[in-house]
């Protein structure tokens, strides 16, 4: 039986995704189901579980990730903002165990958050 997480799966091409930005360190595609017209998953290549395992080693990555996410964000025309989350752990409703953010964009948001 696979352990890898869905992410991963995504990452190894095994199974589909609309895949809008890729590079060396991270994949982003879009979500399955969108909580907002543009909702995008940013997600680094380095299966790190969520956000309470990441390390000092990460730092680069994770600033790489948002600097992907300015990117993404030029190039999906999302001049008036956008919304990044990441749920961590249960108590935000994490899912798929494979740190990501969640880009949402092309609506006006509430704060805070539900
Ligand atoms: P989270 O609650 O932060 O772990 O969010 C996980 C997100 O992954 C949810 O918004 C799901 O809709 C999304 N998702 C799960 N499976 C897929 C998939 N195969 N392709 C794209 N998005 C997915």
């Amino acid at each position: 039986m696979s352990q890898k997480t869905v992410f991963q799966r995504i990452i190894d091409r095994e199974i589909p995704a609309e895949i809008v930005y890729e590079d060396e360190q991270c994949i982003a595609f879009k979500d399955i189901h969108p909580a907002a017209p543009v909702h995008i998953l940013v997600v680094p290549k380095k299966p790190i579980p969520t956000l309470t395992d990441l390390t000092p080693a990460d730092e680069a990555l994770i600033g790489h990730l948002f600097v992907a996410m300015k990117t993404i964000a030029a190039q999906l025309g999302l001049k008036s903002g956008f919304r990044v989350v990441c749920n961590c752990g249960p108590d935000a409703g994490q899912e798929v165990m494979h740190v990501h953010f969640h880009m949402v964009g092309g609506r006006t948001f509430g704060w805070p958050p539900g």
